[in-house]
């Protein structure tokens, strides 16, 4: 069974990205990434300093602001405002969870669709559905650079996602579905029926779920792709920490059948970071006047 997302294409995403911003910085343009940061939970302390690690290595400028856990609604819209109307400023991302006195999809909305790294926002959803994308959703078009570069072929191929939530499976199943990717897409949820069934008719498995090695061998076509989106905290005593992360796939058991997944973690993680920077670098190339760059 093949590793995918390996250290190579990794690497590959991060040169073609620093050669990006090298070519901008050599026209007078600098890139900025703006983080929101409210509160102190770890586990998004960490993804907010891989976030700006990950700016530092590309040469993007990053603006990290912390905020304390009882800031108020008002005072988090206001730094985005401000951070909207910030020129220097090319894209702003606020980490969730965000603490419970804050509306999520009310700060979602407040940032500047032109700003809109995450892709969250439902006017940069809107062009997606339409076929006709500015920025891409982070964790969805990682995935697609996964298969990409792995030389997987997506035309005619028949995708099933499990899972359809905003961030991953919706976004992810319309970017197959669109011309050029050319997949014939199944979206999958809780209330499919024969899901085993739907799953194991897939030449391409996606599943992002959020439940600890779900998929098993029985979802599973023999020779089929399975890329793993999920990120799952369970209990182990035998392990150091008490604790590890596994995947929305059962490794072990699907081993015998697919012939190629992605790891967890490692696998479809790092990917999203990287491109998170991506959308960085065409905000600030939007905004200088230049179309999008293509990856
Ligand atoms: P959500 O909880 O928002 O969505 C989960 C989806 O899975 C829902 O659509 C739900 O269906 C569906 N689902 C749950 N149980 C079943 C089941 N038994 N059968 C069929 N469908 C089911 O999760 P996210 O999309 O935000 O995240 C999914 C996973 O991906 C998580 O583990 C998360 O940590 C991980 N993740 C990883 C990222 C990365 O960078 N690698 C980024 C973002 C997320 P329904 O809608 O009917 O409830």
């Amino acid at each position: 069974m093949e590793r995918l997302a390996s250290k190579e294409i990794r690497e590959s995403i991060e040169v073609d990205l620093q050669k990006e911003v090298s070519s901008l910085n050599s026209q007078g343009v600098e890139v900025c990434l703006a983080v929101i940061l409210v509160g102190d939970d770890p586990a998004s302390q960490i993804y907010v300093n891989g976030k700006a690690k990950s700016c530092e290595r590309l040469g993007i400028k990053s603006v990290v602001q912390r905020m304390p856990a009882d800031t108020s609604q008002a005072d988090l819209m206001a730094l985005v405002d401000q951070f909207n109307k910030d020129p220097k400023i090319n894209g702003i991302l606020c980490q969730v969870p965000l603490p419970k006195q804050c509306n999520e999809q009310e700060v979602i909305e407040a940032i500047h669709p032109d700003k809109d790294v995450d892709c969250f926002h439902p006017f940069n959803l809107g062009l997606l559905a339409a076929g006709i994308p500015r920025f891409m959703p982070c964790t969805p078009y990682g995935v697609l650079q996964i298969l990409r570069r792995s030389q997987i072929e997506t035309k005619g191929k028949k995708v099933v996602v499990v899972g359809r939530s905003n961030i991953v499976g919706r976004p992810l199943s319309i970017l197959l579905s669109l011309k050029g990717w050319d997949a014939t897409v199944t979206l999958c949820h809780s209330g499919t029926k024969n899901l085993e069934e739907e799953c194991a008719a897939a030449d391409i498995l996606i599943a992002a779920i959020g439940s600890p090695e779900f998929i098993k061998a029985a979802h599973v076509k023999p020779g089929a792709v399975v890329i793993d989106v999920g990120v799952n905290r369970i209990e182990d005593a035998n392990h150091p920490k008490g604790s590890r992360v596994v995947g929305d796939v059962d490794y072990q058991d699907v081993s015998s059948k697919a012939s190629a997944t992605t790891p967890v973690p490692g696998g479809v993680g790092p990917m999203t970071i990287g491109m998170l920077m991506y959308n960085v670098i065409n905000a600030a190339r939007f905004q200088a006047g230049l179309d999008g760059f293509e990856l």
